[in-house]
């Protein structure tokens, strides 16, 4: 087996039985980067000689015995998150030379169990896009279909997982982030619960919204990254202080009598029969193993997306307000102190940032606050409560994760609302800030991957994983590979 296919726990075992060492490995996906990248572009930052050395590190805590099973392993993170003296630009131009002076506490959390971190990945710009198309630093591809898009904003950390770039990855989910290029690249993809994870040191997009999550080969490896970055941090008043469960012990417990809700507003006409082919499936095989299914409704699905893209350019606008020239990144030449602030942010970021800054300010101005943001915030409210009551009936719910399979590169940036839509069924989950996680449950007729989503209830990712479990250990699409 190629030491890049490895999923985490493949290559602990490997590592501790000393078939292999981590520079090893670790250079053997320096290798792979490099002979991939040209054709994926999954990598803003590859940060080799610090991953060797990392590396090095494990390799000596293996033999002195003091192994976790992260310890050597190679990872990579979105460059959404800060890094301690590591290039972290978000996928615009505005942080091209931005350094941090800290690290996010997920990855720390990550480091501090021996994690080798090979680079930062390519992102739509601030995390804002479903395509990977809007990052400063170039296009990435989906590994399975050059031509195609990997999905977004963590475009880089589901194509790196997919092509073997990374045995593992983190990403952030806003609106779909995680799941929806997890869907489109074959891979495991998890949005936790609002609270779950720390969102210290992650660049913020809408802080009501984010969440830091990962992206892996498979079901075990993503509740073994869940513990690890899961838990209450004193740098993030929003994370809770809850006990998090032992995931990976509950894995096996199965699906027999399990409660599956299937609400009728993701099972829409217009849904792509590929898609619905693969839904219908998987709804045959969890019934194999003993789930009962449900007819439910979520009544306000219609108003999510409008919701969404009023709230989250709202807190946008405001979260962006501090990258003006004089504290980070880039900062025009000007005459004046307010011709600086106006030629750095115009230089600084593109389109589809300006577009959401514009939409939230309006949104946020006074006269319309009301009208809009108050409005949008009462609606979320509405759909929280539709989720809230449903899972009074069920433990679960099963949907597609997007509409259609990944789309052609080209195929939508001109075209923002289309675009909008490609994440109808991932944002009423960050709206009700409940969990959810993408798993590989088919392809369409051309060879692409198509997800599956299962929404858990708040803070109830075990019942999500051990679900996603069963189905994997039922089925076989997670074990196809990209052919890159
Ligand atoms: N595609 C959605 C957006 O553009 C979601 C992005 C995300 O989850 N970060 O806002």
């Amino acid at each position: 087996m190629n030491i890049f296919d490895m999923t985490i726990y493949e290559l602990h075992s490997a590592l501790k039985d000393k078939q292999l060492s981590s520079v090893e490995a670790t250079t053997a996906m320096l290798e792979r980067i490099k002979s991939v990248e040209p054709q994926v572009g999954s990598f803003i930052t590859v940060t080799a000689a610090g991953a060797l050395a990392a590396a090095t590190a494990a390799d000596r805590q293996i033999a002195a015995g003091e192994c976790t099973l992260l310890t050597g392993i190679p990872l990579a993170i979105k460059d959404i998150f800060l890094t301690e003296g590591v290039l972290t630009t978000c996928g615009s131009r505005i942080l091209e030379n931005f350094v941090p002076p800290y690290s996010a506490t997920s990855w720390k959390k990550l480091e501090g169990r021996g994690a080798v971190l090979l680079g930062k990945l390519n992102q739509d710009e601030f995390a804002m896009g479903s395509s990977n198309e809007s990052s400063a630093y170039g296009i990435t591809r989906n590994p399975w279909d050059t031509s195609c898009i990997p999905g977004g904003s963590s475009g880089g950390s589901a194509a790196a997982v997919a092509a073997g770039e990374a045995i593992a990855t983190l990403g952030t989910d806003t609106g779909g982030s995680i799941r929806q290029p997890a869907s489109h690249c074959g891979c495991v993809g998890l949005k936790p619960t609002y609270g779950r994870v720390s969102r210290y040191g992650v660049i913020a997009y809408a802080s009501s919204l984010d969440q830091v999550g990962p992206l892996t080969r498979d079901v075990a490896d993503c509740a073994a990254m869940l513990g690890v970055i899961a838990g209450h941090d004193p740098m993030d008043s929003t994370s809770v202080d809850t006990p998090v469960p032992d995931y990976a012990a509950s894995l096996t417990k199965g699906v027999k009598g399990l409660k599956i809700g299937l609400p009728k507003e993701y099972f829409i006409a217009g849904l792509d029969p590929d898609v619905q082919r693969a839904m219908d499936a998987a709804i045959e095989t969890y019934r194999r193993l003993g789930a009962e299914f449900v007819d439910i409704s979520l009544p306000h699905t219609d108003y999510a997306v409008a919701t969404y893209y009023l709230i989250a350019t709202a807190e946008a606008s405001s979260n962006l307000a501090r990258y003006d020239g004089v504290r980070f990144g880039h900062r025009a030449d000007a005459d004046c102190l307010l011709d600086m602030y106006n030629k750095s942010r115009s230089e600084g970021f593109g389109v589809e940032v300006k577009r959401r800054i514009m939409l939230g300010t309006y949104a946020l101005s006074s006269g319309y606050y009301d009208a809009y943001y108050v409005k949008a915030q009462k609606v979320r409210t509405l759909i929280m409560n539709d989720f809230m009551a449903t899972f009074a009936n069920v433990d679960i719910m099963l949907t597609p994760v997007a509409p259609t399979p990944a789309f052609k590169i080209g195929e939508k940036v001109n075209d923002p609302l289309q675009m909008y839509l490609s994440d109808i069924f991932t944002i009423p989950v960050n709206l009700a800030g409940t969990c959810a996680m993408s798993l590989p449950a088919g392809f369409s007729n051309s060879g692409l991957p198509i997800g599956l989503q299962l929404i858990g209830k708040p803070f109830d990712e075990e019942t999500v994983l051990r679900a996603g479990y069963a189905f994997e250990q039922a089925t076989e699409w997670h074990l196809r590979k990209a052919t890159i």
